[in-house]
């Protein structure tokens, strides 16, 4: 009991049935942290749904990965020359540098490979008007090309530009039909099937699967510890002064679970200071708000999340936890990381 997360099992693998079922050919992502749920378990929920194929990020996660699902493993990072050496027959690689096919190819003679190009978020991928090149390149180097890649940005409006990218695979020489894509909604998803049927469009889908039904999830925070508290007392690791009197609250959850790590609820800097002042808040005294639900309400950072701790003011008029209760606390599931993970 100290930074933890409890799923309600149903209600999430419910939703990772409809997902599955409203999106055909789907691949899930499993990377990072897992989003938060671990990649062993995400990858264990992937066999589970049926899959014969997911995506991870690395191809270190190729390495731990292999070991826990059945079906094919694609790599999102794109090979490069330095990328840990990992050959299994499932394991489907990443290209988006003409040098790199000569140098997989010898690496690993007929590996299995997508086809990765440079969308509108420039991040990876061949350049549009060097997809012919590559073509051929390929087919010179023996590699077997298993669909072509297209990472798309999440601000919407992507339906059109996975049009132009469909339309130029079916002009370019690679031999494949399949296109991976991400962040397509389901309608934009049947629209680009009817309109090229003969195409076998897949999505990629991590967040909108894994994190889709965050009411399925609860995260709850053991109070360690409660120290009452005069207005203008130094505490903590700074020796701030405490803006009021109340009680301190030492709450299990700090940077080591990802408590703390998002800028944006910090009031910094003058004017927004001079903004929170107006408002009456904490943060004019320069606090954060923190994850934390005590009372009812969000509470704040006395001081900056500890490591594995975080200690937060409770004004006096507010009911006080005991040791060992438990609160409530929202984190940013890409970046958590839980004590204990379990399903309810
Ligand atoms: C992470 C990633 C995805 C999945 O993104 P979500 O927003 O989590 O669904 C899809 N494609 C690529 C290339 C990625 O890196």
């Amino acid at each position: 009991m100290a930074f933890d997360l409890e799923i309600r099992a149903a209600d999430w693998r419910a939703h990772l049935a409809t997902t599955h079922a409203a999106l055909p050919g789907l691949v899930p992502v499993v990377k990072g942290n897992g989003y938060g749920l671990g990649r062993q378990r995400l990858a264990r929920e992937a066999g589970g749904l049926g899959l014969d194929l997911i995506a991870v990020g690395t191809y270190e996660e190729a390495d731990e990965l292999l070991g826990a699902f059945t079906g094919d493993v694609q790599v999102l990072t794109p090979w490069r020359p330095f990328s840990r050496r990992v050959a299994d027959p499932r394991l489907v690689h990443t290209l988006g540098r003409l040098e790199d096919i000569p140098a997989l190819a010898a690496q690993l003679p007929g590996a299995r490979v997508l086809v990765e190009i440079e969308t509108s978020m420039a991040r990876h991928g061949f350049d549009r008007h060097r997809l012919t090149e590559a073509a051929r390149t390929l087919a010179e180097a023996g590699l077997v090309v298993e669909g072509l890649a297209m990472h798309l940005p999440m601000t919407g409006g992507n339906l059109d530009e996975a049009r132009m990218w469909c339309a130029v695979l079916e002009t370019s020489a690679l031999e494949t039909t399949t296109v991976f894509c991400s962040h397509l909604t389901g309608p934009q998803l049947e629209q680009l099937r009817t309109e090229r049927p003969q195409l076998t469009i897949r999505p990629r889908v991590g967040t909108g699967l894994w994190l889709g039904r965050l009411d399925a999830f609860s995260v709850r925070a053991t109070v360690m510890d409660v120290h009452t508290v005069q207005r203008g007392e130094r505490i903590g690791y700074r020796q701030g002064r405490v803006p009021r009197a109340g009680h301190v609250l030492v709450i299990a959850g700090g940077t080591s679970h990802g408590i703390g790590l998002e800028a944006p609820r910090a009031v910094t800097g003058v004017a927004g200071r001079g903004k929170a002042a107006a408002k009456g808040g904490l943060a004019a005294a320069g606090l954060a708000l923190s994850p934390f639900t005590i009372d009812g309400k969000l509470r704040w950072f006395v001081e900056p999340p500890h490591m594995q701790a975080s200690m937060v003011l409770l004004p006096e008029g507010a009911t006080v936890p005991a040791v060992g209760d438990t609160v409530p606390a929202q984190v940013r599931y890409t970046i958590a990381s839980f004590d204990t993970i379990r399903e309810a």
